[in-house]
């Protein structure tokens, strides 16, 4: 039998605040299991030396591991990082606390299930399938727009698919919101990841998924990235009002979905392994037939941040390519049956996706 209405977890535990990220040593305290066991923090490697780096409240043997983002997770990666701390420590961990991007926020949580669930994370990837509880991890974002700190999934690229691990156990136990930790981040990328949040609002608002619930967050995250984009606000209010935006686009598409500008970019990353940001933004700049409003909103914001977007990306590709990238794309049915309903594939045709492509 299944359930009509999903029952999903949320973040048992946050903190908001600029300079919230010093009472992370507090915060882990009471979740030593001993000091044999320590806490492992995955870092993004961009804070490797810098004087953020040495505000982790290490004790015991503690572990900090930097990791790039240049590249989205990968199940491999996964697997090599969980081998690691079982040879390295006797004990599993007390914890995993992620300190980054979406990239690392999805590693700390793939690595904490696959502590205690055996086997590869590409075993996973897909729905519910995660058995046992995972290792307590902690999230803490430095760029804002993902939703990661929120979702119960870890998008992985795997040997197979680019797919997620989507379970109750996924979810964090404790995120950690200070809007400063956020202040390096370049304009473009600030740009690309905050408009994942903003398509995640186009996408969630304007689907046949939507409901109350979604709607409330969708609604509150698309006037909290119109202020960002649009609005006039100092460099430390619009940190903050990002930092939320995200959270609340995360939620909105909790229960409800993304739509096209996601199933495209999915295609674009399995190919030319274009990240997730920056190709929501190539494709979704196409789809003025689908999100007219969304887009327009879209281009006034490049506009107004003087961003502008590479071209010519798949200009250069063989048919064979096109062919790879649309059944990749056409293969997320749940999006693309959210954007367009039960009918989709009559407007999402070969024909329609390869034009979208071939203008990116
Ligand atoms: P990212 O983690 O890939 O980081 C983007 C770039 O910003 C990297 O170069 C990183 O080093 C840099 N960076 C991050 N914080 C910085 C800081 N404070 N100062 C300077 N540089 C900084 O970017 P992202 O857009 O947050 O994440 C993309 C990933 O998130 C993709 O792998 C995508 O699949 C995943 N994702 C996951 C979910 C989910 O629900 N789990 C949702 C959306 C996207
Ligand atoms: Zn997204």
């Amino acid at each position: 039998k299944i359930s009509r209405y999903r029952n999903f977890p949320m973040v048992p535990r946050v903190i908001f605040g600029r300079g919230s990220f010093d009472q992370l040593g507090e915060i882990l305290m009471p979740k030593r299991r001993h000091s044999e066991a320590p806490f492992i923090f995955l870092v993004d490697d961009v804070f490797e030396g810098t004087p953020f780096a040495s505000r982790i409240p290490l004790i015991f043997n503690d572990q900090v591991i930097f990791v790039s983002a240049d590249e989205e997770p990968k199940t491999v990666q996964v697997d090599a990082l969980v081998g690691r701390i079982k040879r390295e420590f006797n004990e599993l961990p007390s914890g995993i606390v992620g300190i980054g991007g979406g990239t690392l926020l999805d590693l700390a949580k793939a690595v904490s299930i696959c502590l205690t669930n055996t086997g590869s994370s590409c075993d996973y990837q897909g729905w519910d399938l995660v058995r046992k509880p995972s290792v307590y991890h902690v999230g803490i974002p430095t760029i804002s727009g993902t939703g990661a700190e929120v979702s119960r999934t870890t998008v992985l690229l795997g040997p197979e698919k680019k797919l997620g691990i989507n379970s109750d156990h996924t979810t964090f136990d404790q995120v950690i919101l200070d809007p400063d930790l956020t202040k390096g981040v370049s304009k473009e990328q600030w740009f690309y990841t905050g408009m994942d949040c903003f398509i995640h609002c186009i996408e969630s608002l304007n689907g046949t998924y939507l409901n109350a619930f979604s709607q409330s967050y969708g609604e509150k995250a698309l006037e909290l990235c119109k202020e960002v984009y649009l609005g006039d606000l100092s460099l430390a209010d619009s940190r903050d009002k990002l930092m939320m935006a995200s959270w609340h686009g995360g939620m909105s598409i909790a229960y409800s979905q993304v739509g096209i500008a996601h199933a495209m970019s999915y295609g674009l990353s399995y190919l030319l392994g274009v990240k997730h940001g920056i190709g929501n933004c190539m494709v979704f700049q196409h789809l003025e037939e689908f999100y007219p409003k969304g887009v327009a909103l879209f281009n006034q914001m490049m506009q107004k941040q003087k961003v502008q977007l590479p071209t010519g990306i798949c200009s250069d590709l063989t048919d064979s390519d096109y062919k790879t990238m649309i059944s990749v794309s056409l293969g997320m049915e749940p999006l693309w049956e959210n954007a367009l309903g039960k009918s989709w594939r009559d407007i999402a045709t070969w024909k329609k996706l390869k034009s979208i492509y071939s203008r990116i």
